[in-house]
């Protein structure tokens, strides 16, 4: 391993420009390439500070170099993602490999020694003789991986080759023209069950399939398609909002989700798109919020997107999404005003009387408190987590307890109705 081309400062790992070197020059042979993402470093930094937040880094790095071998390749791609690749490697030979590493992870005690916390690892893998586009894969499987809490491989069915791939985006551009896209509306309620907001997550009707997002937004956001899809959702909710209004009903405050993607965009003009949606269905800048995870909202430490600070600017209300996820969670909550964080779904799942990750999340609601953040617990499944939320201050819930997300008419028949 040749550290020394582009190395991490904290790590001393490579980056990524390096790993797209190494895996360049590997085009053509066999390669196994392992996407890992942490999960909890977010809720490290918030408890223990970011140095503890750095030195959990620094034993990752440890840890995956004890589980790599002679030849292999660790670098860290940012943030808390770190990849593994392996030369010559097959797909049986890489589940083992992320097999170990998540044994390793478990195995562990983080955090301080007084006070452990869970610190998980979500794994992506990607084989093949793709060269540099195995990072791409692995990153696709990564966000699968990161929505079902296990390792998860790139399926070549979505994009086998280039070609492939390229077929994929035209088919998905036809059914974004065609009306193939849908939004469907999740409530969020008191503990009561009372309605206090919704959010509405994008479907594709794909034949007979109801293909989820998790699965195509990775696909697409390489190319322009993800702000196709962006202003698509925001019209589509607008109308909604709108339509209900005109029909004589109240609809909450309704979040709509923005990819990165379209911030990393320098033709996506997001602030002024969103003015133009409001001003042409006659809404005002808190009838839609936007939901963004803290990479779009600061793409660099202590720098803050101009695009979102034009949203803010507007007057539109900036919700952080999957908070306790991702690394320094904390810098936009105290930089910036925003008006609800989102407690993730897998802190969440993890709750029980014992439970380390409910140590966090109630931190994570007396901060907010303080702050004066609104505060929703996403993906709450049962009465006990609702529970142990509502005993830690949570006043705002999202989850299959209270409702799935709906088809437009069902949420309005059975959230919305006078
Ligand atoms: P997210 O913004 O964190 O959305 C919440 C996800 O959690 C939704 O998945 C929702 O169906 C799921 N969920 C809700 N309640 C529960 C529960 O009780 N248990 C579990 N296990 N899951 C629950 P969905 O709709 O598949 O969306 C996945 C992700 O795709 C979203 O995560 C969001 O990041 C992205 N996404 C969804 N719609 C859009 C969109 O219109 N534009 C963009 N750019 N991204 C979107
Ligand atoms: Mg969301
Ligand atoms: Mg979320």
């Amino acid at each position: 391993m040749d550290a020394t081309r582009g190395a991490d400062d904290l790590t001393g790992l490579p980056t990524r420009s390096a790993t797209t070197n190494w895996l360049t020059e590997h085009s053509g042979e066999q390669v196994a390439v392992l996407d890992l993402d942490l999960g909890g470093l977010g809720a490290v930094n918030i408890s223990f500070g970011a140095e503890e937040g750095d030195a959990t880094l620094r034993r990752v790095t440890g840890l995956l170099s004890a589980a790599a071998a002679d030849g292999d390749w660790v670098a860290r791609l940012g943030g808390d993602e770190f990849i593994v690749a392996r030369a010559g490697a097959d797909l049986p030979d890489a589940v083992a490999l992320a097999a170990d590493i998540r044994a390793r992870f478990r195995r562990e005690r983080w955090g301080p020694e007084a006070s452990p916390v869970p610190l998980t690892c979500r794994i992506g893998i990607a084989t093949g003789t793709d060269g540099p586009q195995l990072l791409q894969h692995a990153a696709t499987a990564l966000a699968r991986a990161k929505a079902s809490g296990h390792t998860e491989t790139y399926e070549p069915a979505m994009a086998q080759s280039a070609a492939a791939h390229t077929q994929f985006l035209a088919r998905f551009a036809r059914g974004l023209e065609s009306g193939a896209l849908e939004l469907h509306y999740q409530p969020q309620c008191t503990g009561e069950g009372d309605l206090v907001g919704a959010e509405a997550v994008v479907r594709w009707r794909d034949g007979d399939r109801l293909v989820s997002p998790d699965v195509f937004i990775p696909a697409i956001e390489e190319s322009r398609l993800i702000d196709r899809l962006g202003d698509w959702v925001l019209n589509a909710a607008a109308t909604q909002v709108q339509e209900w209004r005109s029909a004589g009903l109240t609809p909450p405050t309704v979040a709509v989700n923005l990819s990165p993607r379209q911030f990393a965009d320098l033709e996506a003009n997001v602030a002024a798109t969103f003015a133009g949606v409001l001003a042409a269905h006659d809404l005002s800048p808190g009838d839609l919020e936007v939901e963004l995870t803290e990479s779009a909202v600061m793409p660099a430490p202590g720098e803050v997107d101009p695009e979102v600070a034009g949203l803010l600017a507007l007057g539109v209300p900036l919700v952080l999404d999957d908070f306790g996820t991702g690394y320094s969670a904390l810098a936009s909550v105290t930089r910036l005003p925003i008006s609800k964080i989102k407690i993730d779904r897998s802190l969440v799942a993890d709750l029980s009387a014992e439970s380390r990750s409910r140590v966090i999340v109630e931190a994570t609601l007396w901060i907010a408190a303080r702050l004066g953040i609104r505060c929703v617990a996403e993906g709450v499944e049962t009465a006990l987590q609702r529970d142990i939320l509502l005993a830690a201050g949570c006043t705002e819930f999202q989850g299959y307890l209270f409702s799935a997300p709906l088809p437009a008419g069902e949420f309005a028949d059975r959230w919305l109705a006078s």
